[in-house]
């Protein structure tokens, strides 16, 4: 979260991007966190957290929507080497969240493979058209890391980190227009 305050008040640092740190993880990395998010090319977590080499593990797919294979690299930092924090990132304007939501209020179905991202997102759009919101698209975006940040937590795997104070789970909002973000459930007391 510093880092997201250096990056909306153009302070960066860029820390960890140079040879010494690579050569420093050259054979080992133990990032502190592990992030989730859109695959949205404005919304790249090592930019927005300021961070830089070996800091952070990141999944990116369509919506932040998870399925076995990105539930399983999310769990490996956590898992494997105490990696204490994992973040579920969304954003403000998320293209395929308003693409799914439109898919699902309309019954037509998305094109080829996209249509595992509607599936994957069906939970959060359900969320938001049960809350009639001003906005769906963002609640649903809002509903749909919330969702999947509880998920992680509760999981069989991850509760336990959870339950011993090891790890927690986050999910967290990305404003375009500020670029600021903003914790939206699960932070540690
Ligand atoms: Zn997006």
């Amino acid at each position: 979260m510093a880092g997201n305050g250096r990056w909306v008040t153009n302070a960066l640092r860029h820390p960890d991007r140079d040879p010494t740190r690579r050569q420093l993880l050259a054979t080992s990395q133990q990032p502190y966190g592990a992030v989730l998010s859109c695959i949205d090319s404005r919304v790249p977590p090592e930019l927005v957290f300021d961070t830089g080499l070996g800091d952070l593990y990141v999944m990116r797919s369509g919506g932040a929507a998870v399925g076995p294979v990105i539930t399983g690299s999310i769990e490996y930092g956590p898992m494997t080497s105490g990696t204490p924090l994992i973040v579920v990132l969304g954003h403000q304007r998320c293209g395929a969240v308003s693409a799914v939501y439109k898919a699902l209020r309309e019954g037509e179905p998305l094109p080829g493979n996209l249509q595992a991202i509607t599936e994957a997102l069906r939970p959060a759009y359900e969320q938001a058209v049960r809350e009639s919101p001003a906005d769906p698209a963002e609640a649903m975006a809002k509903a749909q890391v919330k969702l999947t940040a509880d998920a992680l937590r509760g999981n069989q795997d991850l509760a336990p980190l959870v339950t011993k104070g090891a790890l927690a789970v986050v999910s967290a909002y990305y404003s375009l227009d500020t670029g600021e973000v903003e914790i939206l459930n699960g932070a540690p007391a």
